[in-house]
């Protein structure tokens, strides 16, 4: 048996051992109400498209293979092998793990999450990664917070920031009436974003920032 086949193989299980106990479920004295029966009865017939697609060897669609490693994601938590089949699903998770498009923030934290492990790597190398990132996402839309609870840099934890705090002011005429004391916009690490600046404010920081204190956000998730 090629790999290849040995990963059809387990598709075919576990799409199939999913729909036997989503087919339990439909039976008149189960107690699934009627919305989850109906959604069962859906999720049945979408696997058994994509059975038909393995069968024929068919090119599968982003969508099926989301739906296969949600059914396979019972046998990959299963670490005692209650059902025999913890092997096979971290063989075919990681197949799935090659096959699934990487969004942009997935794909920046695999890449932190092994820069981080080679404790040489430089810290140019993480700016470079983040210039990267900032390019490919030009509206500027970064989901992840930039700084922990505590206001430190996650990225090189530092803590001393650059903020731009915005108060709106009511005017009438030309004299200021009343201020509403604004939020902190646009917060920086000097650190990463003005390096040539951060020496005047380093003893902020406690002098050198030790290595081991570095946060990536990217291990926070997974
Ligand atoms: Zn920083």
């Amino acid at each position: 048996m090629t790999t290849n086949d040995q990963i059809r193989e387990t598709i075919r299980f576990v799409l199939e051992d999913d729909d036997r106990g989503m087919r339990a479920a439909l039976t008149p004295d189960s107690d699934l109400d009627l919305d989850n029966k109906q959604m069962n009865r859906e999720l049945i017939k979408r696997h058994e498209q994509i059975l038909a697609k393995v069968d024929r060897d068919d090119v599968l669609s982003q969508d099926d293979l989301a739906l296969i490693r949600d059914a396979n994601e019972i046998h990959v938590n299963d670490t005692l092998d209650l059902n025999g089949h913890h092997k096979e699903g971290l063989a075919l998770e990681e197949w799935l793990a090659n096959m699934i498009e990487l969004d942009k923030e997935t794909a920046m934290q695999i890449l932190e999450q092994w820069l981080d492990k080679d404790s040489h790597t430089p810290a140019r190398v993480y700016r470079a990664l983040h210039t990267l990132w900032e390019e490919a996402t030009p509206d500027g839309a970064v989901s992840r917070p930039a700084f922990d609870d505590e206001g430190r840099c996650l990225k090189c934890a530092s803590k001393v920031l650059f903020a731009d705090v915005t108060d709106t002011v009511l005017f009438v005429g030309e004299e200021i009436v009343r201020r509403y004391p604004g939020d902190i916009t646009n917060r920086n690490c000097v650190r990463c974003t003005y390096p040539k600046q951060y020496p005047d404010y380093e003893e902020y920081d406690g002098g050198s920032l030790r290595r081991a204190n570095r946060r990536l956000s990217g291990t926070r998730r997974c």
